[in-house]
């Protein structure tokens, strides 16, 4: 062994030395340019974002984000959040090394059942953390980078008239979009309309529709049949999240592909949905499947059942983005341009780190610095904290 070599073990098993001192958890309202509307509730002004900082005895810290989307399939609160990882799984994770990730995991999955959006911010911290104090992106620890940049998708939220729907397309198309999701779900005969205008405008794009999970099976069924003939690459959470009896029962009987959503939460919910063959696009999301380790689980076995993979996120800043940056950035396979950057693509108005990614020709490429390889900026936490 040469000299260098036996440097770089000194410096690789300090910091495998290094431990958790404190984990800090921030409550953020990150408001939206535009109300964002789904099919289910009314048009939120704002969103309510947590970003998590894992410290260290290093002096460097990790970060990572999730967040209170309620709708249907998520119930959480911001003040439920804090209290898991604050009163939960702090105390489990304080004095251990960050790089101990899957050995922490395992014991939150014990403290506290399913609370994946509790536990994505924390995984994806400790992931941060891990790239930082090695110096190297997240993608490295995963595997390796295996693309340079990752397609994202519009999406289209529902608007007070089908013109201004159309109009933001528009705005979507200039800057390089070539992928859209249509949401639906709240009137069938403006939506038939919308969507026969998406396809006549944009005869090239791939369209989706996403109906969030709340429609009825005949509505669905009826409403999915009306739009067949648009080539509609995939129908999202056309149902409750419960009835995937009824997703592979309208799978049999239109011709798109159905993909889940608000259905896929677990690991064994995606066994189910394959064994249903409710679906055969899944969505995944950083808060709803527990961040990286999560998604990364929910791939691996999309992949083997030959599912197609939507890379997603609920809006986000460019911290959770960053997340999914980083999965996709380490898989080999093939990824549909996914809504995982609906939150830096237009959606909210503010970010909070402190050079905030873009969508530049309708994808995003993956950052290069240390760990998530963004910085939060501390102004901007201070500006949108809730408890201030
Ligand atoms: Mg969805």
């Amino acid at each position: 062994m040469n000299d260098a070599t036996s440097a770089i073990e000194r410096d690789t098993a300090m910091k495998l030395g290094v431990r958790v001192t404190r984990i800090e958890t921030i409550p953020l309202r990150v408001p939206f340019r535009v109300p964002f509307k789904i099919a289910s509730g009314g048009a939120r002004p704002s969103s309510e974002q947590l970003i998590v900082r894992v410290h260290t005895d290093a002096g460097i810290s990790g970060v990572g984000e999730t967040q209170a989307w309620r709708r249907l399939g998520s119930s959480e609160t911001i003040a439920s959040l804090r209290c898991a990882i604050d009163e939960l799984f702090a105390s489990r994770i304080v004095g251990r090394s960050p790089f101990a990730l899957a050995s922490i995991m395992h014991d939150l999955d014990e403290v506290l059942y399913h609370a994946y959006y509790a536990k994505a911010a924390v995984a994806d911290a400790l992931y941060d953390l891990q790239g930082k104090l090695l110096g190297v992106p997240v993608y490295e620890l995963l595997g390796g980078r295996c693309r340079d940049t990752v397609d994202a998708c519009a999406v289209l939220t529902i608007k007070p008239s089908l013109e201004e729907t159309i109009e933001g397309a528009h705005e979507f198309a200039r800057r390089g979009f070539r992928s859209f999701t249509v949401k639906i779900g709240t009137d069938p005969a403006i939506e038939e309309k919308l969507v026969r205008k998406m396809r006549e405008t944009f005869p090239d794009v791939v369209l989706r529709v996403d109906a969030n999970a709340s429609l009825g099976f005949d509505a669905a069924f009826s409403l999915l049949r009306k739009i067949e003939p648009f080539d509609i690459d995939a129908a999202e959470q056309p149902l409750a999240p419960w009835d995937l009896a009824g997703m592979a029962e309208l799978a049999r009987r239109v011709t798109m592909p159905i993909m889940a959503d608000e259905s896929l939460a677990s690991p064994q919910d995606l066994l189910e949905i394959i064994r249903q063959r409710a679906a055969t696009v899944i969505q995944t999301k950083v808060a709803k499947n527990g961040g990286i380790v999560g998604m990364r689980k929910l791939w691996v076995i999309a992949d083997a059942a030959g599912l197609r993979i939507y890379p997603g996120n609920h809006p986000s800043t460019s911290v959770a983005t960053a997340s999914v940056l980083h999965l996709a950035a380490a898989w080999p396979g093939e990824l549909l341009a996914g809504p995982f950057a609906v939150g830096i693509s237009g959606a909210f108005a503010k970010d909070v780190v402190q050079a905030p990614l873009t969508v530049d020709n309708g994808a995003v490429r993956i950052p290069d610095g240390p760990g998530l390889g963004v910085i939060l900026d501390e102004d901007a936490l201070q500006d949108m904290r809730m408890d201030k």
